[in-house]
């Protein structure tokens, strides 16, 4: 069986640190979607198809990767696109207690569907898209934290403002 995975989230927006998940997740998996929730709860910085495009782009390089922007459910969009595993990303114990709860609920609504955790390196352990934004907003210096291209869309949204 072809091992096609789903990396859900937000990436508002995509780190470093989701991408050395995104590394390891391709080098394991024939097929790798990134879904890049639209998240209309959350008061996000990029629209969905700003970070879709900005995953695609700093994304390139992995010929089994491919990014998709979905809304409703996780687990309807795992049925549609058939994949049975979602990867998540574990920082550190405060992720664990979330990740466990979320696991739980895919798993009642979508029996059969896994969720493999894969930690990232030392470094992009404390790394959030909440704190990439928080540094950016107030004029810190992201480049060891984002993506060339992220950092150049940033500073495009700033200038905006
Ligand atoms: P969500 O809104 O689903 O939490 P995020 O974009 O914040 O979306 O994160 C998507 C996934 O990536 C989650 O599993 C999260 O734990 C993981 N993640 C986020 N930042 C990192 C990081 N620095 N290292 C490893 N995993 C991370």
């Amino acid at each position: 069986m072809a091992n096609k995975v789903i990396y859900p989230g937000t990436f508002d927006p995509l780190t470093n640190g989701h991408l050395d998940i995104i590394q390891r997740a391709a080098s394991m998996f024939d097929e790798v979607i990134i879904a890049v929730a639209a998240s209309p709860s959350k008061n996000t910085m990029f629209t969905l198809e700003e970070r879709v495009e900005l995953v695609k782009q700093a994304t390139q390089q992995f010929a089994n990767v491919s990014t998709k922007g979905f809304s409703g459910l996780l687990v309807d969009f795992a049925r549609d696109e058939k994949a049975n595993i979602l990867i998540r990303g574990l920082r550190t114990t405060v992720d664990f207690e979330y990740e466990f709860g979320l696991t739980t609920m895919y798993r009642r609504l979508l029996p059969g569907l896994e969720s493999i955790f894969l930690t990232p390196a030392e470094e992009y352990a404390f790394l959030s898209s909440t704190i990439v934004r928080e540094v950016a907003i107030h004029g810190g210096n992201i480049d060891a934290f984002v993506p060339q291209v992220v950092h150049q869309a940033i500073n495009a949204k700033m200038a905006q403002k």
